[in-house]
Parts: structure tokens; C-alpha cells; sequence
């Protein structure tokens, strides 16, 4: 029997409810029990792939190719659990099918509407095979209460409420109860207010979850389960963490796990959570052996949000090596105008990472950092775009192509990089599916990659074929293999039908490796990326040096 948990936001958004959502798995998952989590997403874009990273932060990408929502990022940490395309669903997912079907006529004369025909499609994506021996289903609703494009996602996991077996739902609503300084007092009536919002709509939460900066005190906890008809043990306290990784082991602390099961009858049932994997990474955290230091000359670096499964399998990375990583974020930009400033940011770093990007600015600023990475054998980490930087450095500054571009940003004699339609006659393409064209679309999810034996990648995975998720539109054009490889950089690790390069390594230099694809989607807490754990190693042995 699959039991569903509903997690709702209110008063205000950034309160971490994928996250929440996210410790809220690991814990069920540490009591024994299978979990699946999915998303439903209020705005109308069809996915979040063409929004802007500024807006709306990393788009994550599924084994199966599907763009989502940050948030999936969150649970594949937390629970190890691969999400995919069935797991996250926008309104303008919904409108489009539901359009589609009205055109066909499969509505049979029907008039369409909201309810329940919307409600419908969002019932039907909840309860959509789960997988086998799935336990607990926890579907995320992104926003708020109240907003007005949340409205049918609200009233479809009410109608579940009603319709699925007494005791198989649960209602989590995640609020904030803010200190006002002047008064020296935690406030409640926001949190009180966006219950009431919830009740109106029809659904009684079973459980608060509670963002606050202080612990909330017996009587404020008693009050507010008084005004929002929920019982006090189930108003759970959620404290700032600065460690997010601590935060499956606060929760349990409070009780959450606890009230989730009492909610579903199991109390007696459950077995006893295993939460050693979390403590232990948490004890690691908190007591790392050093520093070490890595730039990120990027795009989109004033907001991490952008870079969000980056900056985790770095921090990943610090634990396989018990070191703390701090980032230096630098915009590819600023490397673009004068040479005193990129010694003097990168001199000192043990490592710089070119992460991925799209559009030609800051790329000139990248492809500096990449020199000087390079010259000065500070660890160099390509990723993506990053690695395509790397290719046009070796082009331009050692092989004698100072001419050598992406296509992406504009037409050019040398194409380094470009579109595989570009150099490849006839139908060479490695794609999912024969009628994707490789020139309008992305290369999208999980691909084989063959790697060359004995080069350092192959020693780093420790195997030779393996399956990583990409994400861009331009590769590396085999075409300058031979001339790249005489300068120095070679191409280890290629895709099945040898075409498209996915890996390249300087035999010459302590660490410098460019992945094609984004190794950091599938980095975990308690599974750091080989990479990740290899690069933060490199950069651990040079910080011994500087
Ligand atoms: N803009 C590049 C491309 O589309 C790189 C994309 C990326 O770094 N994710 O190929």
C-alpha cells in the first residue's frame, strides 16, 4: 500500500520546502521504508530548461533527460533515489496536454475546465506508478498557499484526501514564525493566517514545520496548535541549520518521523530509524582537517542557486578528503580585462573550476583562467562549458589555431567546437531518438562514455565504460583530435561510436581534466563523485604546496 505526504509552503517562498521535503525522505527511508518524491510546479513555463538560471536557479537534469526543478537535486542527495521525468509536472505541462487532448476531440464535446479536468491530470501525475514496493509517495507543492496558480494543484491533493483510503494521506505545511527584534518576541499570527488560508481551500494540515531562527517556546507551540486545530506534538520546530546536511538528524531530533508515522498509524509498527550514515557525515562536517580554496569562474556567480548540485558535489568532495571547501566566485568577465587581476585572484587558489555556461560572455575570461590553471599546474576542473574552454585554449595558445571558436559564438574558420551537423556528414548522431535533431535541441540525461585505458580517468572511475548526464547543444569537434592531442591535451574518453568527445585530460600536469557532460547531478553526500573527491584531492595536495 503507497501512503502519500503532501508538503505546502506558506506566509513566505525560499523556506527550504524542497529541502524539508528532501530530510523529511531520507528519514522515512532511514526507518526502513521505500520512498519516491515528486514535485508539482505552479508556473506555466512547460519546464523550467529555457528559464533564466538567475530566476530561477540550476535546472536539473534527470537520468531519463528530463530539465526539472532544482528541488529533484535535493531529493537525489538526500535519498539516493534517481528521480526522472515522471516526478516533476508544471501547469504548463498540464495546459499542454489538456489542449492537445481538446483538439484531438477526446473530450468528446466536453466543456474543459479547471475542475475537474486539470484537477484530474494533476491527480493522475500523483498517483502514477510509484515503482515497486514504493512506501511513501511525498509530493512537493511548489509556491504558496493562496497564490493564485497554485489554486488547482491545492484542490487536487484535497480531492486525494478524499478519494484515497482513510490514512493513507498526510498534510505538511511549512511556514515561518519571524522574530521581531524591536519586541523580542516570535511572531505567530503569519503562520496562523496561512493555516487558515489552507483550511479555507479545504485542507487541515496534520503537521507544521516550523522556519525559525530561535527555539520556539512551550506556550507559542501551544498557542499555535490551538489556532491551527493541529495537535502540539505535530508542531514541529525547523531551526536555521547551516549545515544542510544536519538537517534529516534535526528533524528526527524534534520529531518529525515520529508524528509522520502517528499520522499514518504506524507508531507501533515502524522500525527504529538508522541514522548513522547521517551522523556520520554530519561529525565529518564539522570537524574537517584544513581548507582548501577553489575559484569558480562562471557565469550566473552572483547567486549559488545557479550552481546549486555544483556547489554540493564540491562539498561532497571535501568529505571524502575530510577538507572544507571554500569558493572564491569570480565572473568570467572580470578575467577579460586586465592580467594583474587574474594572478592575483588565482595565484593563491588550489584549484579553478570553468563550470557549464551558455553565450559567448565571460568566455574570453574563462579561457585566461584556464591558461593560467594550466601554466601555473593549479588543479583545473572543466566542466561542460568548461571543458569546451579548455579545448580552445590548447587551440589557440599551443596548437596553432589562433583563430579557434565555438560556433556558439558565431560563425568561424576553426570550430572547435560547434554543432555535430556542422562537420559530420550523414547521419552520425548518438541521440535518444532518431527524429531529434542534435543542431535545435540539447543533448539531454544519461549517455555512455568509453574511456581510454590508463589514462587518469579511467583510473579515477576505476572503470572503462561509464554513464553520465549531459546537458548542451555544441561538442567538441573530433575533427582536431590529432592537433589538440600534439599540444598536449588528449581526448580519454569518447562516446560508444567514438565521434563525440566526452573527456579530455593533460597527461603533463597534476589535474586537468574537462568532462563534456555534468558529473555533479550525480554526486551524493554519502557517495561523493570521483571527480569531485579526485579534483578536491588534487587541490588538497596543492594547498600543502602554496
Ligand atoms: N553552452 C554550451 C553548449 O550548449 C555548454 C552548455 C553547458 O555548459 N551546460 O554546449
Amino acid at each position: 500500500m503507497t501512503r502519500y505526504i503532501f508538503i505546502t509552503g506558506g506566509v513566505v517562498s525560499s523556506l527550504g520546502k524542497g529541502l524539508a521535503s528532501a530530510a523529511l525522505g531520507a528519514l522515512l527511508q532511514a526507518r526502513g521504508y521505500k520512498v519516491r518524491l515528486r514535485k508539482l510546479d505552479p508556473y506555466l513555463n512547460v519546464d523550467p530548461g529555457t528559464m533564466s538560471p538567475y530566476q530561477h536557479g540550476e535546472v536539473f537534469v534527470t537520468e531519463d533527460g528530463a530539465e526539472t526543478d532544482l528541488d529533484l537535486g535535493h531529493y537525489e542527495r538526500f535519498t539516493g533515489v534517481n528521480a526522472a521525468r515522471a516526478d516533476n509536472i508544471t501547469t504548463g505541462q498540464i495546459y499542454k496536454t489538456i489542449i492537445e487532448k481538446e483538439r484531438r476531440g477526446d473530450y468528446l464535446g466536453a466543456t474543459v475546465q479547471v475542475i475537474p479536468h486539470v484537477t484530474d491530470e494533476i491527480k493522475q501525475f500523483v498517483l502514477s506508478d510509484p515503482g515497486e514496493g514504493v512506501d511513501f509517495v511525498l509530493v512537493e507543492i511548489g509556491g504558496t498557499v493562496g497564490d493564485i496558480e497554485g489554486l488547482p494543484f491545492f484542490e487536487a491533493i484535497r480531492q486525494l484526501g478524499q478519494e484515497l483510503p482513510r490514512g493513507q494521506t498526510c498534510y505538511i505545511h511549512l511556514t515561518l514564525l519571524p522574530y521581531i527584534k524591536t519586541a523580542g518576541e516570535m511572531k505567530t499570527k503569519p503562520t496562523q493566517h496561512s493555516v487558515k488560508e489552507l483550511r479555507s481551500i479545504g485542507i487541515q494540515p496534520d503537521i507544521l514545520l516550523c522556519r525559525c531562527e530561535f527555539e520556539i517556546p512551550a506556550s507559542e507551540r501551544r498557542k499555535i496548535g490551538q489556532f491551527c486545530n493541529v495537535r502540539e506534538s505535530a508542531v514541529i520546530q525547523a531551526m536555521d541549520s547551516a549545515n544542510i546536511y544536519a538537517v534529516p538528524l534535526d528533524y528526527h531530533q524534534q520529531g518529525l518521523d515520529r508524528e509522520v508515522l502517528d499520522v499514518f498509524g504506524l507508531t507501533d509498527t515502524a522500525p527504529a530509524p538508522n541514522l548513522a550514515r547521517w551522523e556520520d557525515i554530519s561529525t565529518r562536517m564539522n570537524h574537517p582537517d584544513g581548507d582548501v580554496n577553489i575559484a569558480i569562474v562562471g557565469k550566473y556567480t552572483g547567486l549559488t542557486d545557479a550552481y546549486k548540485s555544483l556547489v554540493e558535489a564540491l562539498v561532497h568532495g571535501g568529505l571524502a578528503s575530510n577538507v572544507r571547501v571554500k569558493l572564491d566566485w569570480i565572473e568570467g568577465e572580470a578575467f577579460e580585462r586586465e592580467d594583474a587581476l587574474i594572478a592575483e585572484r588565482l595565484a593563491e587558489v588550489h584549484g579553478v573550476l570553468v563550470p557549464g555556461a551558455f553565450g559567448e560572455r565571460g568566455a574570453a575570461g574563462m579561457i585566461r583562467a584556464v591558461q593560467f590553471a594550466r601554466e601555473h599546474r593549479i588543479p583545473y576542473f572543466g566542466i561542460c562549458f568548461g571543458m569546451q574552454m579548455a579545448m580552445i585554449e590548447t587551440a589557440r595558445n599551443l596548437a596553432g589555431i589562433p583563430r579557434a571558436s565555438s560556433t556558439e559564438f558565431g560563425p568561424t574558420s576553426a570550430p572547435v567546437v560547434g554543432l555535430m551537423t556542422e562537420w559530420v556528414k550523414g547521419n552520425a548522431r548518438e541521440t535518444r531518438s532518431e527524429a531529434d535533431d542534435l543542431g535545435g535541441t540539447m543533448r539531454l540525461g544519461s549517455y555512455e562514455a568509453a574511456l581510454m585505458p590508463g589514462s587518469k580517468v579511467a583510473g579515477i572511475y576505476g572503470a572503462l565504460t561509464i554513464h553520465e548526464r549531459h546537458r548542451h547543444r555544441y561538442e567538441v569537434n573530433i575533427g582536431y583530435r590529432e592537433a589538440i592531442e600534439k599540444a598536449g591535451l588528449a581526448f580519454t574518453g569518447l562516446s560508444p561510436n567514438g565521434v563525440l568527445p566526452e573527456i579530455c585530460e593533460r597527461p603533463d600536469h597534476p589535474w586537468f581534466i574537462g568532462v563534456q557532460f555534468h558529473p555533479e547531478l550525480k554526486s551524493r553526500p554519502f557517495d561523493p563523485h570521483p571527480l569531485f573527491s579526485s579534483f578536491i584531492s588534487a587541490a588538497k595536495e596543492r594547498s600543502r604546496l602554496v
